[in-house]
């Protein structure tokens, strides 16, 4: 289905089309430099509401993960995924998403690097090894 994009909608949109070009599109805070990913309303620190765009590099290392042994709607035809939480490289920011083919703990060590590849418009952002 088509929509038509609003301005309101651009910050949401602006992040899908970073991920669709492997970046990550985060929030800084303008009043204390705090950063945030871009689905946050008031900074987590000092509370302000004012932020600018970053464009950060989609690569990172895992942090923790769950290995989800039923793939979820969209993917039953592709094997098992992990739902990923890792660190983004070169900030404090920690971001999630989906990595394909992980079957067992072994498949994904902690601190595993991880690249964002996309964006799945049900479930978020989209990993690779
Ligand atoms: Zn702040």
């Amino acid at each position: 289905m088509m929509e038509k994009l609003s301005s309101t909608e651009s910050t949401h949109q602006r992040f899908i089309e970073a991920a669709n070009r492997k970046k990550i599109l985060a929030h800084k805070c303008v009043k204390c430099g705090h950063m945030m990913l871009e689905t946050v309303l008031f900074c987590e620190k000092c509370s302000g509401s004012k932020f600018k765009h970053v464009e950060l590099e989609g690569a990172g290392t895992v942090v923790t993960y769950t290995i989800q042994a039923v793939a979820p709607e969209g993917f039953e035809d592709a094997g098992s995924y992990a739902w990923v939480v890792f660190k983004v490289d070169n900030s404090q920011l920690r971001a999630s998403g989906f990595l394909p083919g992980i079957k067992v703990p072994a498949d994904l060590p902690i601190g595993t690097k991880v690249r964002v590849a996309g964006f799945d418009s049900k479930h978020g952002l989209m990993l690779q090894k």
